[in-house]
């Protein structure tokens, strides 16, 4: 179909080992429900009619230099391996070198039956589409690393999951799709050369500095400790970060079963397929050093004499835990007021989250009240803040301009659970307010605009427990 996109697959250009080329299925009756013009202006993607849009974007014409496959991968699901997953529901149209300068892939999420699929339908329905597409938006404006969302679609067909749904296609742009699994169905198999071509495709795409597979571990370890600092500065829990989901370029990928805290508790885990608590928003900084160690392990089965690779690869790998604690007090120390916190400062902010896990404090909201001087009114015990407080406001006398820096580093809004599930609720009952609200609320999570929406859930709107799609 005529769509003047300027594709250039490199990806496509890699031997057929790495994936399926194919295109995606058709759907009966396309709809565009929601399109990020300012990101496909970036892309470099041409202006066309909302009709032209939802056939491009629910696969159901392939636009002209698109070169459509499905990826092959493995992964680490909560601990055991899997040694063929592959996008099972995901078929990347290609890639473009954006305005800035930057190539990024586009991928239809929900776009039918792959190779991969094993028992899946290949689909995807509106729920799990929209909130990716909300939150995604609402990370980046957040300043965090993340794939975006480029278009959703509604397919005109059902899919079947507990009950009947309307479905759905997410358009998803990403840096590129390689994760840690991408690495590890090569090694796993044994196929070294292919696996020194993706280490060599990885360096160049995300990595130019890099000279070796080591620099390329070191390069994503200090990305993914960034990333993850990130993630807890916001209360951010992912709630499936297995080794597929977990990207080399850094961003955070798959918003499948994810949750924003309300009150602060560091164990909460939000999701239905999170029985033990691997992916607790406490334990974040721990699996990601474990889904690195696993790269680490894939990355030497390149090697003919791997002994100091192994070598190099333990220092970087152990040196990981330390990387995220300077992340995370680098984070937790601006939203408190300290522009450069000092490791002794670690006390400071964890005495605080201690107070808040015993009163249950909203974790968005006490820090917020915190850049505004009010956050003593967020506590049932009071003396024990005021007492916290008076050692706080001792050690910012050497501050220059704490307000400042605590109001750059802690939104005002983050997309709550109740707030993204009432909003599914509406659109499958037709209603695309509630969708429109957050994603304008969320370009700006720093504003003003919509406080509204920093509202804790009442008892009744609690969600207590978050699904896959
Ligand atoms: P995820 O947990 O979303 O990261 O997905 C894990 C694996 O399951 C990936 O290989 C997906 O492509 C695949 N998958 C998830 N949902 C479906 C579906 N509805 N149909 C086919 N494959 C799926
Ligand atoms: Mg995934
Ligand atoms: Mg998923």
């Amino acid at each position: 179909m005529t769509f003047a996109a300027s594709f250039d697959n490199s990806y496509a250009r890699l031997p057929a080992a790495f994936y399926t080329r194919l295109d995606p299925v058709p759907v009966t009756a396309p709809k565009l429900l929601a399109y990020n013009e300012k990101l496909g202006g970036i892309l470099g993607l041409p202006h066309a009619s909302d009709a032209e849009r939802a056939v491009i974007f629910s696969g159901s014409a392939v636009p002209d230099g698109a070169a459509p496959l499905a990826q092959l991968y493995a992964g680490h699901q909560f601990g055991s391996f899997n040694p063929q997953l592959g996008d099972g529901r995901a078929i990347l149209l290609g890639e473009t070198v954006g305005t800035d300068g930057h190539r990024r892939d586009i991928q239809l999420k929900g776009s039918g039956p792959t190779p991969y699929s094993r028992m899946g339908d290949g689909r995807a329905w509106l729920g799990p589409v929209l909130r990716e597409y909300v939150v995604s938006e609402a990370m980046h404006a957040l300043g965090i690393p993340t794939t975006r969302a480029l278009a959703a679609t509604l397919t005109g067909e059902d899919v079947i999951r507990e009950t009947v749904l309307p479905g759905a296609v997410f358009t998803r742009v990403a840096a590129s799709h390689l994760r840690v699994g991408t690495f590890q169905v090569f090694a796993h198999r044994g196929q070294k050369a292919e696996l020194k071509q993706l280490t060599d495709y990885a360096i160049d795409r995300h990595y130019p500095d890099a000279q070796t597979p080591m620099d390329l571990l070191g390069a994503v370890c200090a990305a993914q400790a960034d990333l993850i600092a990130a993630w807890m500065s916001v209360g951010f829990i992912h709630g499936v970060m297995n080794t597929d989901n977990c990207t080399i370029s850094g961003e955070t990928i798959d918003y499948g079963p994810c949750a924003f805290l309300d009150d602060y508790h560091a164990d909460t885990v939000f999701s239905s397929i999170d029985q033990t608590g691997r992916y607790a928003y406490s334990n974040q900084p721990r699996i990601v050093v474990w889904n690195m160690a696993q790269f680490a392990t894939s990355l030497i089965q390149q090697y003919d004499d791997p002994a100091a690779a192994i070598e190099e690869a333990t220092e970087i790998v152990h040196a990981m835990p330390g990387q995220i604690e300077n992340g995370w007090r680098r984070k937790f120390g601006a939203k408190i007021g300290l522009a450069t916190p000092q490791p002794d400062d670690s006390r400071l902010i964890e005495d605080l989250l201690g107070l808040m896990q015993a009163d249950g404090a909203d974790f968005t909201n006490t820090f917020d009240a915190l850049a505004r001087g009010a956050a003593r009114d967020q506590f049932v015990d009071r003396d024990a803040f005021d007492a916290w407080e008076e050692t706080w406001r001792a050690r910012l006398q050497t501050e220059r301009a704490p307000e400042e820096v605590m109001q750059t580093a802690s939104p005002r809004i983050v997309p709550r659970n109740h707030r993204i599930e009432e909003m599914i609720t509406a659109a499958v009952a037709g209603d695309y307010a509630p969708f429109d609200r957050l994603i304008a609320a969320f370009s700006d999570p720093f504003g003003t605009a919509d406080l509204d929406l920093m509202r804790p859930p009442t008892k009744a709107q609690r969600v207590a427990a978050t699904f896959c799609g």
